[in-house]
């Protein structure tokens, strides 16, 4: 099996000096009925009905959460068909045909700052419910999850780390949208009655740490700091970034707001801004076309249902003829896809298209390499045998749903297995 992480010989950004193309009007959007959060999908509309600009026509499900489903445009609906959603699976789709006359829906509309003054945490609780943010870092938890949390909040933890190699979406959202930020971390310092909010940045964004500098000027009474971290990976990952800017250490499975934190990605407090200001859902995504399989990278601002397809034309097409490895998301927890026919939701930062090359798995050396890669102290090589072998009751004792699929045991394996994927199998097999 080829390991997609292998692929990455050169982690150096391609694009994070390109400012963001807006592409906010494609010919159709396509907007999945489930995902993976929710597994169930209800549709309020049928083929043929008019529908506009953040108008609610659907909804998802699962026994935990409900999302609703939104236009992302005005038109009409032309029925359901089979897109690959970024987690690489088919899933139905709600395809609708832009009449690019951007008719807003009547739900969504300004509040005051006044109106927002008076917003209680429960008011706040709902809009973010009813507007669907979720986690747009790629978590897609939903938001109001957390908001409903009683625990008290002392410290507001925005990432800004985007720690994956050649992403850098959530870089120009902060380059190029600061004040949508400061006012995102204005309304949640106050849903929570939080002390101060903390942004992290790697220590490397220089140009970010001086824009947000700068927006913070303008916000004097907002209690932030600007915290620069590791420039290494997994840095963004959430129990990390707590230890590097806050310096708590949060035992693996204990919720931070159980030591005053909470934590949100930088998309998603813009996300927070928009529902709480404008009443809207989320309708746009910054969003990066990178890896040397594409003729020019580049980071766009879309609307949320485009076709990648889209993007790669705007960007030239594919570079050279050789087969291509197509990953939606970061290159270490992207998911490979069959074909190129995927649809960017909400919570996709990026897709990175990389040429072929023939990795030849060999056995294991038993190095040991992965073991001390792994950032949650699990032993994928064990694992990854004990898998082999079928052994669930070694498996239970692995501590296997304790990974976190960053894939450093595939990036460090000196024998070029995907141990990540006999992990990701392993805990299916316990499941
Ligand atoms: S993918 Fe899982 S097992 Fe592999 S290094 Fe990351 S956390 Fe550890
Ligand atoms: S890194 Fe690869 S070769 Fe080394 S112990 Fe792990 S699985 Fe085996």
């Amino acid at each position: 099996m080829i390991s997609k992480a292998r692929y990455i010989e050169n982690t150096e950004s391609l694009t994070e000096d390109l400012p963001l193309i807006k592409y906010e009007n494609p010919d159709y959007i396509y907007l999945a009925l489930t995902n993976a959060r929710c597994n169930k999908g209800e549709v309020y509309v049928k083929e043929g009905d008019y529908v506009k600009i953040g108008q609610v026509i659907g909804i998802r499900k699962s026994s935990f959460f409900e999302q609703n489903i939104h236009s992302t445009v005005s038109g009409t609906v032309e029925g359901i068909v089979k897109k690959f959603h970024r987690t690489g699976k088919l899933l139905d789709f709600i395809k609708i045909k832009n009449d690019k006359l951007a008719i807003y829906d009547e739900s969504i509309k300004d509040r005051t700052d006044d109106e927002i003054a008076r917003l209680t945490k429960d008011d706040f609780t709902k809009i973010v419910k009813d507007c669907s943010i979720v986690g747009l870092g790629g978590s897609s938890f939903p938001t109001y999850v957390k908001f409903a949390s009683d625990d008290p909040i002392d410290t507001i933890l925005i990432n800004g780390v985007e720690c994956e190699p050649l992403l850098t979406s959530d870089q120009r959202l902060m380059l190029e949208y600061p004040d949508r930020i400061m006012k995102g971390i204005e309304y949640t310092l106050q849903a929570f009655k939080a002390k101060r909010a903390v942004i992290a940045i790697k220590h490397k964004y220089q140009k970010v740490f001086e824009v947000l500098q700068e927006a913070q000027k303008r916000y004097p009474k907002l209690n932030i700091e600007i915290k620069r971290v590791g420039d290494y990976y997994p840095q963004g990952w959430e129990i990390e970034l707590i230890k590097s800017a806050l310096n708590v250490k949060i035992p693996v499975g204990e919720l931070p707001s159980k030591f005053g934190i909470i934590t949100f990605n930088v998309s998603t407090i813009v996300g927070i801004y928009r529902a709480v200001k404008h009443n809207s859902p989320v309708l746009m995504r910054n969003f990066t076309v990178s890896g040397d399989g594409i003729k020019t990278p580049a980071n766009f601002r879309v609307r949320i249902g485009t076709p990648v397809m889209d993007l790669i034309e705007k960007c030239g097409g594919y570079e050279g003829d050789q087969n291509k490895v197509f990953i939606m998301g970061g290159p270490m927890m992207g998911a490979n896809l069959v074909k190129d026919d995927a649809i960017i939701t909400k919570t996709c930062t990026s897709v990175i298209v990389l040429q072929e090359k023939n990795y030849v798995e060999e056995p294991c050396v038993r190095c040991g390499s992965c073991v001390y890669s792994c950032p949650v102290g699990i032993q994928p090589v064990q694992i990854m045998n004990a898998y082999k072998m079928k052994d669930q009751k070694a498996l239970n004792g692995l501590d296997v749903n304790r990974c976190i699929g960053c894939g450093l045991c595939t990036y460090a394996c000196t024998s070029k297995i995907d141990v990540k994927d006999y992990v990701r199998r392993a805990k299916m097999l316990i499941k």
